[in-house]
């Protein structure tokens, strides 16, 4: 994936949207968008109505910027979502939450999700006791997510997880701290993801 370079703070100002791309910082009152709630730039606090099209591209912006993936990568989550029984956006929705980067983040296992996707292409994470250095593996029900052997002993890793021993997770994953590991309970439904995004937009967008 090519990276995106600039301040990420500026994704989230342009979709006037907290997107959470760095760790702690994105909670306190240092964050860019509490301070500065409009796109940057000179004509960021120019009023400007957004209608039709743009309405749905900046929805589609803000979802693929929140999981930090490529325009690709998000059009073929998208054609496999569409495959899918049921309503494309939610299923498109559910496997953006499955993804192992995701599933690293969401249950404190990391800074963010790019701190995620890191960690897991440097191949600390596994699945079922199995090494997966995948970031947009999906998890499945009954999967169990833990650290390699080695990552479990890693200081900084430990300094994480305890740290974030207090983070909400989200009810189709079970955390288990004692032994760093988590287990998918259940699909994710429409009402676990919490992340404000009207996923019908993002459907229309590409069913042009
Ligand atoms: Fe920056 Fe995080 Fe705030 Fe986004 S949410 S502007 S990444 S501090």
């Amino acid at each position: 994936m090519p990276r995106y370079r600039d301040s990420v703070c500026r994704l989230c100002r342009a979709e006037k949207t907290k997107l959470f791309l760095k760790g702690s910082r994105c909670l306190s009152e240092k964050c860019p968008v509490e301070r500065r709630p409009y796109p940057p730039g000179e004509h960021g606090r120019a009023r400007r109505r957004i209608l039709g099209y743009g309405l749905q591209l900046r929805e589609k912006q803000k979802l693929k910027r929140y999981y930090g993936m490529s325009e690709k990568q998000f059009r073929l989550f998208f054609l496999r979502a569409e495959r899918k029984r049921g309503i494309t956006g939610e299923n498109l929705l559910a496997m953006l939450e499955r993804r192992l980067d995701s599933v690293v983040f969401l249950i404190g296992f990391s800074h963010s999700r790019d701190h995620a996707r890191q960690l897991i292409t440097h191949g600390h994470f596994g699945v079922n006791g199995r090494k997966v250095n995948v970031p947009s593996y999906l998890v499945n029900k009954g999967d169990v997510v833990s650290f390699r052997e080695k990552a479990i002993k890693h200081e900084e890793l430990k300094a994480i997880v305890e740290s974030n021993k207090n983070k909400a997770v989200p009810g189709w994953i079970e955390v288990n701290w004692e032994k760093m590991e988590a287990k998918i309970l259940s699909f994710p439904a429409r009402e676990d993801i919490t992340f404000p995004v009207e996923e019908r937009l993002v459907v229309e967008l590409y069913s042009k």
